[in-house]
């Protein structure tokens, strides 16, 4: 083990500090480096992860869930004769085009044009949907060691310690609401207050965030075991050599 002192300049990057979207390929560069140096495993982790869910991966997942018959359905009307757009180059948009009644937030009514994150945790996140994804499945809210840290979850997604901050506690709010059962999340400074309230309006539009999270909780749980009754199993061959078969 070597003292962080003793860590080349773009490791510091990796063991915590604020990253950038080159996270990759700072993990090439390092392993391109002689001198032995330990790695945080979890950036690993993540690094492998956005490349097996590029952003229009994560929208197929998110959308999967969200729609699980493969329709998107407009969640002021219900409609589901929708048109497909673009904005900004990116796909995922839907026009539903019923003349809905104005509210609040769309005072003169009429088409409505939403995307996956419309009306949940994510609507007004600037973090892109593989990110997103990637919160949803790996953090880990146990004590200790093993529960994510503000410092990690940065360093793991490439972003400032304000987000993985915000990032935390958005899914403490989903879990307690939908794990825990609690109904009103005490609010951390990390989270703004109208996005507290937003999800308390209507919770249930974010059920499918937290189902995808349970899911991967379970995968994760059963991957574990088997490793463990493998290792297990290993160890019981090696201690009686005679009867491997
Ligand atoms: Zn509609």
């Amino acid at each position: 083990m070597l003292l962080k002192s003793q860590l080349p300049t773009s490791s510091l990057s990796l063991s915590g500090e604020r990253n950038g979207a080159d996270q990759p390929l700072l993990v090439q560069s390092w392993l391109e480096q002689s001198t032995p140096i330990t790695i945080t495993r979890s950036v690993f982790v993540s690094a492998q992860f956005f490349k097996d869910h590029p952003g229009e991966t994560a929208r197929t997942i998110l959308e999967g869930y969200r729609w699980p018959n493969g329709q998107a359905k407009c969640p002021l009307c219900g409609g589901w004769r929708l048109y497909r757009e673009k904005r900004k180059g990116q796909l995922g948009y839907y026009r539903c085009p019923a003349s809905h009644e104005a509210d609040a937030s769309r005072p003169l009514g009429g088409q409505f044009v939403f995307s996956v994150r419309q009306g949940t945790i994510l609507e007004n996140s600037r973090l892109s949907l593989s990110k997103w994804l990637y919160c949803l499945a790996h953090i880990d809210r146990s004590r200790g060691s093993r529960g994510t840290s503000v410092k990690r979850l940065a360093s793991e997604i490439g972003a400032t310690r304000k987000t993985a901050a915000r990032q935390l506690e958005l899914i403490i709010m989903l879990d307690d609401y939908f794990w825990e059962k609690n109904d009103r999340y005490v609010g951390k400074l990390a989270v703004l207050q109208p996005v507290i309230d937003a999800f308390y309006k209507q919770p249930d539009q974010n059920q499918f965030l937290f189902q995808y999270r349970l899911d991967k909780a379970k995968e994760r749980s059963l991957a574990y075991r088997a490793e463990r009754e493998a290792k297990e199993a290993e160890k019981a061959r090696s201690k009686f050599p005679l009867f491997r078969c």
